[in-house]
């Protein structure tokens, strides 16, 4: 039996032209590129799926909303909007703006971490661990062992191992801990679901031990949505109360509005405790701006007040996370492996099974990233060895744990053909897999070094 799939709970008011490429155009654009898909020209992609953050297209409600946008410099209208949206939404008494999630976590964390040693999550997303050791603190992942196999079916890959959690808590000392986070859903693991079971046990334990619980809350929607699916408790509540149940007692969050609520440019702080709302409003003055509009234009808060709600729509989240369940399900048939079940924004192509010639010093899911491009256009990115980089202190090439070709689906931007587009290049690029070679790095900075290294392909 075929699954059934949710369509786009939309039509289209105003198209964007993509241009299509020939071939012998792609190879040209990619070599002048130095086999970089960060250096190419988004003109020169016809499906661009190198992040799903900031790129998702907004509704005719929150294009309404730019041109309603109160641009005063104090107390504006869609500041009142977004803190009534946001409170009603989390359920915690303190909102403040900013730009976007990174900012967040620079305001809150070097006070959650002040004199602390160490912050512990299910996964620290890349910003949040380069602010933890900015604000002097080393960041510590405790996601579930489960995660660290693609193929093993686990409904919350996403969760905390609660256990090794209190392990830590104990040999480090939990006065120095300054945060317990839980990231939902878990970017770094594959966009995979936490249990709302998970997040009480976590909160409990943090609480227990005197330490503030945290969420980094990107992706709070989806996860939402994933625990109606997947948690027997939560099956017949609606979104928004799952929203309610996921935040519950926890003391703050930081959030990237550039996901789940569909805007190109935000972020939220949400406290529990005044007094660490005041130093949050210190910091973001000196930051970010003026309390009330936190480094944003009127017009870009009055779509983020709209886009919090759309967010959490029922029918949106279905067709959501109905796009991965259906390109996931055509590489099922394919036989193309990823990690699975699939998660809440994007597609994990497991590259050292699609190239097992491929050794990670040649970069086998940076590979597969060139090949989509030659083969269709298609803009994807390695999260693998050649993202991870070398050792700072030997300078040898590190070895990740996956080799993973990131397909990250913006929100209500491309429809189901562009999905097939996808799965058709990766089944035409499996049948001729084994021609397919690594690359070597021609030149490299030290940190970071995937954004701007150039590459060649090895004879
Ligand atoms: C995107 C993201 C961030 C950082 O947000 P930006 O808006 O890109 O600064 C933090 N945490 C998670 C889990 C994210 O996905």
């Amino acid at each position: 039996m075929k699954p059934i799939y949710y369509p786009e709970p939309f039509r289209i008011k105003s198209v964007e032209p993509l241009h299509i490429l020939s071939r012998e155009e792609r190879e040209e654009k990619i070599r002048a590129a130095h086999y970089n898909v960060f250096a190419l020209a988004s003109r020169d992609v016809y499906i661009d799926l190198l992040t799903d953050s900031g790129t998702g297209a907004m509704s005719t409600d929150q294009w309404a909303g730019v041109m309603v946008g109160d641009e005063s410099y104090a107390g504006a209208d869609c500041y009142f909007k977004v803190q009534d949206a946001a409170k009603e939404i989390f359920g915690l008494p303190y909102i403040q703006l900013v730009h976007q999630g990174r900012a967040a976590e620079k305001v809150l964390l070097p006070i959650l971490l002040a004199g602390k040693k160490y912050a512990i999550a299910n996964m620290h997303f890349d910003t949040t661990r380069a602010h933890v050791e900015l604000a002097g603190a080393r960041a510590i992942d405790c996601v579930t062992p489960e995660a660290l196999d693609t193929t093993a079916q686990y409904d919350f890959k996403g969760n905390m191992d609660v256990a090794r959690l209190e392990g830590y808590i104990k040999e480090l000392g939990a006065e120095n801990i300054g945060a317990v986070i839980m990231t939902i859903t878990n970017n770094s693991a594959g966009g995979q679901p936490v249990s709302v079971e998970n997040i009480r046990e976590t909160r409990d334990l943090a609480h227990r031990y005197g330490i503030p619980f945290m969420i980094d809350a990107a992706r709070y929607a989806e996860n939402a949505y994933f625990v109606k699916q997947r948690e027997a408790e939560f099956k017949n509540s609606t979104i928004p109360a799952i929203v309610r149940a996921m935040f519950e007692g926890a003391d703050c969050f930081t959030m990237s509005a550039k996901k789940d609520a569909i805007v190109n440019m935000g972020g939220l702080i949400g406290c529990r405790d005044g007094k660490i709302f005041e130093a949050v409003k210190q910091r973001c003055i000196s930051f970010e701006g003026f309390t009330t509009y936190g480094g944003m234009s009127g017009r870009d808060i009055e779509a983020l007040a709209r886009g919090l709600k759309e967010g959490i729509d029922e029918h949106y989240l279905k067709y959501r996370i109905g796009q991965m369940q259906y390109l996931a399900a055509r590489l099922d048939e394919a036989g193309i492996a990823y990690q699975s079940p699939v998660g809440g924004h994007a597609v994990f192509v497991d590259a050292k099974k699609l190239l097992p010639h491929i050794p990670y010093f040649e970069f086998p899911a940076q590979a597969l990233a060139i090949e989509l491009y030659l083969e269709a256009g298609i803009r994807a990115c390695d999260i693998g060895s050649f993202m991870l980089g070398n050792d700072p202190d030997t300078g040898k090439q590190l070895k990740a744990d996956f080799e993973f070709t990131r397909l990250a689906i913006p929100r209500r931007v491309y429809t189901q053909s562009h999905l097939d587009v996808i799965a058709d290049a990766l089944i035409n690029i499996k049948e001729r897999a084994a021609e397919i070679r690594g690359y070597k790095i021609v030149e490299e900075p030290p940190i970071l070094r995937h954004f701007t290294a150039k590459l060649a392909p090895l004879a």
